[in-house]
């Protein structure tokens, strides 16, 4: 695949955790690229965490930065951002964020996950091959998808690589996993220049608390009991729950006595490791900062933004997203 820097991306779930960080880092750093945020505002989706991208890259600053409330599977709408309807840009690239990307929730009420991240993608997929049969253009497709479609490792299993076997043990996993599978479908029969990546947990700031991380630092500032599932074992990269939850812990002071073992979630996965090396081989990526680093970083985010994900947890954040309308 040839390279090309597109100069117009829409980004799905950009309201998102990784999409709030994706949108707001682009527009920092690519003074030439414009972005358009397509988002639902499902509960996970939080213009609150837009606020600076807004104010600086918004209609009233630099322009660069448009937020749609809108569904992935409206094919109608899609259709009308990629061919730059009204005269707003045309997208050359889609970032394709949107998810339901919480396993609990997918246990509890997988259809949504199916609606979503299966048929939305289906929908986009379709938007696409419609938009460049009628208006060719160099173009690429990124799906964002997840290390969790490769299933669970042993404990002495190589790590999972590109060409591991997909085989996912939850909802969530496997509705990524078919829709990794349309993804690559397109490409290989109607030639849409598509990207799949598979990345493992990310952690950091605007992240919901529901995952792990967040779940575990916003509870311990509360003096909350911590919910550890089964022995703690299950691992987020190589480093058990247990070590995550202890090095929070301590670097919020707060006594390990908070910690609680609750019955494991079903389906848990129990080891992931990523192989990175075609990555570091292809892209010449090396992680910035180590895992403890990273660690600190986040949890004095969430010390210094103690209002973001209080609002959260009280459910205000939702009262911003009210005063969007849906586009149809
Ligand atoms: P998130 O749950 O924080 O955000 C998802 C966003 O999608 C929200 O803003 C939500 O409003 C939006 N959305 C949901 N349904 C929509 C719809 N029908 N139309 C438009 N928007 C919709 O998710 P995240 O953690 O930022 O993850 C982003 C992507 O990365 C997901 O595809 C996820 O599977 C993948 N991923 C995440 C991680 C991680 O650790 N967070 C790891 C690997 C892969």
């Amino acid at each position: 695949m040839t390279s090309f820097s597109p100069t117009c991306l829409l980004v799905t779930g950009g309201a998102g955790f990784i999409g709030s960080n994706f949108g707001r880092w682009v527009l920092e750093h690519e003074p030439n690229v414009t972005v358009v945020n397509l988002d639902l505002l499902t509960y996970a989706g939080n213009v609150e965490s837009l606020e600076d991208v807004e104010q600086r890259f918004g209609r009233h600053g630099d322009g660069r930065y448009a937020f749609v409330r809108g569904d992935i599977r409206d094919l109608a709408l899609v259709r009308a951002l990629l061919s730059g309807d009204g005269g707003s840009p045309r997208p050359e690239a889609i970032v394709h964020l949107a998810a339901e990307s919480h396993v609990d929730r997918s246990i509890m009420g997988p259809g949504v996950f199916v609606e979503t991240n299966v048929t939305g993608t289906l929908t986009l997929l379709e938007a696409c091959r419609a938009e460049l049969a009628a208006r060719p253009r160099p173009f690429r497709f990124l799906h964002v998808s997840t290390d969790e479609v490769y299933g669970t490792l042993g404990p002495s299993d190589p790590a999972f690589c590109e060409t591991t076997p997909l085989a996912p043990n939850s909802p969530y996993s496997a509705s990524k996993a078919a829709s990794d599978l349309l993804v690559r479908a397109y490409g290989e029969t109607f030639d849409l220049p598509a990207v799949i990546t598979r990345c493992s947990n990310n952690y950091g700031p605007y992240q919901f608390p529901e995952k792990l991380i967040p779940l575990m630092i916003t509870r311990a500032l509360r003096d909350e009991p911590l919910p550890v599932y089964g022995d703690g074992m299950n691992g987020e990269n190589e480093i058990p729950n247990l070590a995550v939850v202890r090095q929070l812990l301590a670097l919020l002071g707060k006594p390990e006595s908070l910690i609680r073992y609750v019955t494991d979630r079903p389906g848990h996965d129990r080891r992931y490791a990523m192989d990175a090396s075609r990555l570091r081989r292809t892209l010449g990526w090396t992680p910035r900062r180590d895992f403890e680093t990273g660690l600190a970083a986040t949890v004095e985010w969430y010390l210094t933004h103690r209002t973001w994900w209080e609002r959260v947890l009280s459910e205000a954040y939702r009262t911003a997203a009210a005063m969007y309308l849906v586009e149809r």
